[in-house]
């Protein structure tokens, strides 16, 4: 038997950033002032802010010193062969060329990679991963598994690929219409779920037998190999550093948004092991980002960024982060709220569905628990169903996405597990009085992406 020990934090505070209470009054009003969209509250009327995990972390001392450190030279600044080694050190790829976030780095391997006409095997879509791809003249082809798509499903790799449906593709399309196949640890479209290291050994195998190149989108990579560590066998003795490696030294590239696992506001970048694609890599990065040594970055943030990186892989640190995601999940678990399984590592995900059954999926349930949930305690969520999901092109309908949630992301070191408390009586509070909410109704509907912006009123 093992002692017990929590997940406490490995870290004590030493700044604050005051945040404030607002009165239940005060936040009707002031959700109703923004169309019942969390996205259009102003963030000094959030008392806990749970709308992203990106660019929201809190920074260490080291980081913040790391910041007074900027050399913004515009060529070859100090910082940027900090950033490099650390990435080389840690991740193990031979090449970096910094952007100013994940999508800089998504859109110059699209544009290097995939031609008109291709397909990109993916373990799910990303949003913006998939628009560059698409951009670039490809097609994504959803190969993750199953499982992935079905929230009570308690398979602990629901981020695995189904090798069938990817031997599938490349027997059909040939493997010459497959510029790479994309892995996302974790993966964020199916609520956090991480993707075992077996079967990123078997997709290696499978790759490498057709000749096509596995390109990594390694925005959660810490927390993915934490999961690895934790449930799959022969990893629990190894350091998280360790299984990081492995992850990336199975990969040919890496796309990275550093504003989520690797712990600062901006950033990001691509890395690669071919020198071929670095150079073109090189050439591109200039017209999009800025020169291959800062590539949109200030030297600044480079540094911040090259700190982050040594810090994201201790094990203390991300047992803790995902300790604290897994404590609320649990806790809300406990109260019979129904939210999606596993427990994921970056958020919780409600199943709105099943929280109001009494309202049809055009009267905007997961909208409308979002607007509940910031009035009962200025705590903001987000909607991830029906609003965000948009109209067919072809017939203008509503699509009628499976999975209807409302999605609390949890930012890095920023909350106490008292917020967690106050966090999961607030969503139990809602959902005893959950036969009291209406649903909504769309006032304004915005062409594109119209979950930012677009408006509802209380039915
Ligand atoms: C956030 C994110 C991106 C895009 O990164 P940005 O830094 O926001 O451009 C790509 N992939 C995944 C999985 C992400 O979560």
């Amino acid at each position: 038997m093992s002692r017990k020990r929590s997940w406490a934090e490995p870290y004590k505070i030493k700044m604050v950033e005051p945040v404030f209470m607002t009165t239940q009054v005060e936040r009707e009003k002031f959700i109703q002032e923004a169309g019942y969209n969390t996205f259009l509250l102003r963030s000094r009327d959030v008392y806990i802010d749970l709308l992203t995990d990106s660019g929201t972390s809190a920074m260490s001392d080291r980081q913040w010193a790391g910041i007074m450190m900027g050399d913004e030279a515009y060529a070859g600044s100090e910082n940027f062969y900090h950033l490099e080694s650390t990435i080389q050190d840690y991740y193990g790829y031979k090449f970096v060329v910094p952007t100013h976030q994940g999508r800089g780095a998504e859109h110059l391997i699209s544009q290097i990679l995939i031609k008109e006409g291709d397909y990109i095997p993916g373990n799910m879509y990303f949003t913006t991963t998939r628009l560059h791809q698409e951009l670039a003249g490809g097609t994504f082809v959803d190969v993750i598994i199953d499982e992935a798509h079905d929230p009570d499903s308690e398979y602990p790799f629901k981020g695995n690929v189904d090798l069938n449906k990817l031997e599938t593709l490349i027997k059909e399309k040939g493997a010459d219409k497959i510029p790479y196949v994309s892995i996302a640890t974790t993966v964020n479209m199916a609520g956090g779920q991480p993707i075992s290291m077996k079967n990123l050994r078997e997709v290696r195998a499978l790759t490498d037998k057709y000749g096509i190149r596995i390109v990594h989108d390694m925005t959660r990579v810490a927390e993915n190999a934490y999961m690895i560590k934790l449930l799959e066998d022969g990893f629990s003795e190894l350091p998280v550093a360790d299984i990081i490696k492995e992850i990336c030294s199975l990969t040919d590239a890496a796309t990275m948004s550093s504003k989520k696992d690797a712990l600062v506001s901006i950033g990001g970048f691509l890395a690669i092991n071919d020198e071929e694609i670095f150079a073109e890599a090189r050439n591109l990065v200039v017209v999009y980002e800025g020169l291959h040594t800062y590539g949109g970055m200030a030297g600044r943030d480079m540094e911040a960024l090259a700190i982050g990186i040594t810090e994201s892989v201790q094990d203390d640190h991300i047992r803790a982060r995902v300790g604290q995601v897994h404590y609320l999940g649990e806790k809300l678990k406990a109260s019979g709220i129904p939210i999606v399984n596993p427990i994921g590592t970056h958020g919780i995900f409600i199943d709105a569905k099943k929280f109001l059954p009494h309202l049809t999926q055009d009267m905007f349930p997961a909208q409308a628990l979002a607007a509940e949930i910031y009035i009962d305690s200025g705590v903001r969520t987000m909607e991830r169903g029906i609003v965000s999901a948009g109209r067919n092109k072809e017939t203008g309908e509503h699509n009628y996405p499976n999975l209807e949630l409302v999605r609390l992301t949890i930012p890095r070191r920023v909350y106490t597990q008292a917020h967690m408390d106050v966090i999961a009586e607030s969503v139990e509070y809602v959902y005893e009085n959950r036969n009291s909410i209406s649903g909504l109704k769309m006032i304004f509907e915005p062409k594109y992406l119209r979950f930012f912006q677009a408006r509802f009123e209380k039915l």
